[in-house]
């Protein structure tokens, strides 16, 4: 996969993952707000191509990052899941984020058995104005565009049998449908903007851009 750009959810600007980071410090933290906040990376462990950066209050708590990353990018049917330090310590969710240091890297596992794991890195303290939610989504990549093995054109689907068998195993929906009677439904899994596509049942949020502005999607 090709380093993947990501776009900015308050200007819209697009640019790659160093870059964001610090077009994030540069001008998306003016430190005029009140509300004392952590600038957040998330990121795929072995995916790193998937990235987001967020912002959250630093007097919440791990768990509400544990919420956000469920239902941005991992969410399939209610595993288990824990934080760690980089030598799987476990460290507890009701930990508060105003305990760690800039810098800091967590590990975040989502289900023991098929596991996603997700690196969590403290970027930056900071001060935001009051927002609604917890979580503010401020940067995101770009979904990677997957080619269909069969035409080459943008795919909808992964054969979970395929990818096992070290195969492509990307399809779009035209070329599914015509080889409907060959590959098993049971199999497929839609292609999704997270490091957890085609584990478990795993289809995606729905309402992944709820936070943006419609006007800054493609
Ligand atoms: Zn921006
Ligand atoms: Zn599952
Ligand atoms: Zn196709």
């Amino acid at each position: 996969m090709a380093v993947t750009k990501g776009v900015c959810y308050l200007c819209g600007k697009e640019l790659g993952k160093t870059a964001m980071k610090n077009h994030l410090l540069k001008n998306h933290t003016d430190n005029t707000g009140d509300q004392k906040s952590y600038l957040l990376k998330a990121e795929g462990r072995y995916n790193k191509d998937y990235w987001i950066f967020f912002d959250v209050p630093v007097s919440t708590n791990l768990e509400t990052v544990d919420k956000f990353l469920r239902r941005i990018w991992l969410e399939c049917c209610g595993h288990l899941s824990a934080f760690s330090d980089g030598s799987y310590n476990e460290i507890k969710k009701t930990t508060k984020l105003y305990n760690f240091e800039e810098g800091t890297q967590l590990v975040h596992e989502y289900d023991f058995g098929s596991t996603t794991e997700t690196l969590v890195t403290f970027v930056s303290k900071a001060t935001r104005p009051s927002q609604k939610s917890a979580v503010r989504l401020l940067a995101r990549n770009i979904p990677p565009v997957f080619p269909c093995r069969e035409c080459g054109k943008p795919a909808d689907y992964i054969d979970v049998e395929a990818a096992y068998e070290g195969e492509n195993p990307f399809y779009c929906n035209a070329c599914l449908e015509e080889l409907e009677e060959e590959i098993e439904e049971c199999y497929l899994l839609p292609v999704t903007n997270s490091p957890r596509m085609g584990v478990c049942g795993y289809e995606g949020t729905l309402d992944t851009f709820s936070f943006v502005k419609p006007e800054l999607l493609k």
